[in-house]
């Protein structure tokens, strides 16, 4: 939980602000980017929400933000904007939310379908989520990028009897994942084709 004691001399006054303890992975930017801004070192408040609607990106970037660096002066009901997580992006495809440090904020995805729902990367394991998931459908497949953003997928996977794909190269990541892509191929898994693209990482 964000803390006023360390708050950034760099928020502008007002409800919401950054804490110190900010890792500048960026979430809180992508969600609210009328709001958030950036420093050298962190994120901070740049302009306090103007409208409703961008009061409710500030209240799910504090949601999503992994390591509760966002605080609010006053006392706020998040309870509408975490049920508009996992948020719809286009038809099919939603953003989760709940970034987790561990994959240092980056965000994840889910992609309903009907031979069985996608998860691709990891949020936190939370109770929302799980609940959300539930009611759609549950999870058959989580596709892992990269080892970097596996974040609690193995906890998705046992709750849902999900099965983690991983290439060979990053599977030290998640050693139990239970379908390892071989090789630089393209690898059709049900409705889903596999693209090696390694980036910073080998897979
Ligand atoms: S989401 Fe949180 S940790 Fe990430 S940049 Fe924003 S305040 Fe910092």
């Amino acid at each position: 939980m964000a803390k006023v004691s360390l708050k950034l001399q760099e928020n502008v006054e007002g409800n919401f602000y950054v804490d110190s303890t900010c890792i500048d992975c960026g979430a809180c930017r992508r969600f609210a980017p009328a709001v958030f801004g950036e420093t050298e070192e962190y994120s901070y408040v740049f302009r306090q929400p103007q409208s409703p609607a961008n009061e409710l990106k500030a209240q799910r970037a504090l949601l999503a933000c992994p390591t509760a660096s966002i605080g609010t002066q006053n006392k706020t009901d998040l309870k509408p904007a975490k049920r508009t997580f996992p948020l719809q992006l286009i038809p099919g495809v939603s953003i989760n939310g709940f970034n987790a440090r561990d994959s240092f904020g980056a965000d994840s995805y889910w992609i309903r379908h009907p031979d069985g729902n996608w998860l691709v990367d990891s949020p936190r394991f939370t109770r929302h989520l799980v609940q959300a998931f539930e009611a759609a459908g549950g999870i058959r497949y989580i596709f892992l990028s990269h080892q970097d953003d596996v974040a609690d997928a193995h906890l998705y996977a046992r709750h849902f009897n999900a099965q983690r794909i991983i290439n060979r190269r990053d599977v030290q990541a998640q050693p139990d994942s239970e379908i390892i892509v071989e090789g630089e191929d393209d690898v059709q898994i049900g409705p889903g084709k596999i693209i090696f693209t390694p980036g910073h990482t080998r897979g």
